[in-house]
């Protein structure tokens, strides 16, 4: 009998699970909305040509495979913080920044977790209801209390604003309020620049700590600096933040796994005093990050050919996602006779939609019609084309009526 027979069977990530389930199908008009990845119009994974470049010049170059620091690649912690906050930012010439590159988005957020639960055991995490899935595992497994704060409402399949406020008003003084630097996931729904600013008001007031998870930025908008708005904001109202980066979506490195934690501090001691500790942190769980993805970004964003190039290249994506919500709205508006508006899809930003689509509608998406989606009624436009627009249109109004 084995040692492990304790072990009970863990449950299927929600997100990832759902494309090991398309992956069992064998249905030929299968289509995968689940996992957020970009693909072609012809529904393939996309390698930018700019990385493919930056990779051959690595080649070229020879470089070696020696470990990193723990903090990691010195060119690639200098590229991403200006690339976040803008490389004239204040805060980075008085080297009041603390950046650590990290696993990924996720990887810089958990060790985020670590830093939050060793020093402030008392404080909590607020998340926004919804949020991505993954938020809640990495603060349960980091031990960081969280509750919920509202965001989503589903009368107007808008932000509930006046919910938001409160609900940051009434956390205890001193919380981590994560917020979604841009194109909030699941919903695509953005606070405007006035209600951000409000945002900043409460934090300020509560003296709570904003922490902002930037997965998406230059993907949502087509901009990066557009889509850095409400971190720089903050930035420059003399807050102290933190900043998990990703640049999973925006250079389509998934796999890579290169991303960074960034602490703004309010001084240049206290930056390195945090830096500091989250290198301890990080030194025995993973003891220095990986190289590969991080040489690709320093290289992108530091030759001036090849960061225009990434800009364009970054357009194009967000350009296709916009042009299939359009024809997906279109779609709907034009078939669906029951009068219902569709206009919400549109005022969405970013990868996903969030098609107000119940858990039952979402079973029948994908156990009759084989669209393959996470329970919330969460759709990535990313993994849609403009040929597929009209069957999924099909889909969603058959399911939710
Ligand atoms: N945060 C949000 C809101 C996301 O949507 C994602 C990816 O889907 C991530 C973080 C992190 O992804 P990764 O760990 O691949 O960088």
């Amino acid at each position: 009998v084995s040692r492990f027979e304790g072990i009970t069977m863990a449950p299927p990530d929600p997100i990832l699970g759902v494309s090991e389930a398309f992956r069992a199908d064998t249905n030929d008009t299968k289509l995968n909305l689940g996992v957020g990845a970009y693909r072609t119009e012809e529904l393939q994974p996309y390698v930018l040509n700019v990385v493919k470049k930056a990779e051959n010049l690595m080649l070229e170059k020879g470089d070696n495979k020696e470990y990193l620091p723990i903090e990691g690649l010195a060119a690639f912690n200098k590229a991403t913080v200006e690339l976040l906050l803008g490389a004239d930012n204040p805060a980075i010439q008085q080297g009041r920044v603390a950046t650590v590159q990290g696993l990924s988005g996720t990887g810089s957020l958990r060790l985020a977790g670590a830093f939050i639960h060793r020093y402030f055991p008392d404080s909590k995490a607020m998340i926004s209801s919804p949020t991505w899935g993954n938020h809640k595992n990495i603060f349960n497994d980091a031990r960081v209390p969280w509750s919920e704060y509202r965001y989503y409402d589903p009368r107007t399949v808008g932000l509930d604003f006046d919910g938001m406020i409160s609900d940051i008003k009434a956390a205890p003084d001193g919380s981590f309020v994560v917020l979604h630097g841009c194109a909030h996931n699941p919903t695509g729904i953005d606070p405007t620049p006035e209600q951000w600013e409000k945002i900043a008001d409460v934090i300020e007031e509560k003296k709570h700590i904003p922490f902002f998870d930037v997965a998406y930025q230059g993907f949502a908008s087509g901009s990066l600096d557009e889509d850095a708005y409400s971190v720089r904001l903050f930035v420059s109202r003399g807050l102290e933040v933190l900043v998990a980066q990703s640049y999973s979506k925006n250079l389509g490195l998934y796999a890579e796994r290169v991303g960074a934690i960034n602490v703004i501090c309010s001084g240049s001691d206290a930056a390195a005093r945090v830096k500091s500790q989250l290198k301890r942190l990080a030194r025995p769980m993973y003891s220095n990050p990986p190289v590969h993805g991080a040489r690709i970004v320093a290289n992108i964003v530091g030759d001036p050919t090849l960061f225009n190039e990434w800009k364009e290249e970054m357009e194009m994506m967000a350009g296709r996602i916009k042009n299939v919500r359009q024809k997906l709205h279109s779609c709907l508006a034009e078939k669906d006779k029951s009068g219902k508006d569709w206009s919400f899809i549109l005022k969405q930003i970013g990868m996903f939609s969030f098609t107000g689509l119940n858990k039952v509608q979402s079973d029948n998406m994908t156990n009759k019609w084989h669209v393959y989606m996470t329970k919330d009624g969460r759709i990535s436009l990313a993994g849609l084309s403009l040929a597929k627009c009209e069957f999924l249109a099909d889909a969603i109004i058959d399911s939710f009526y």
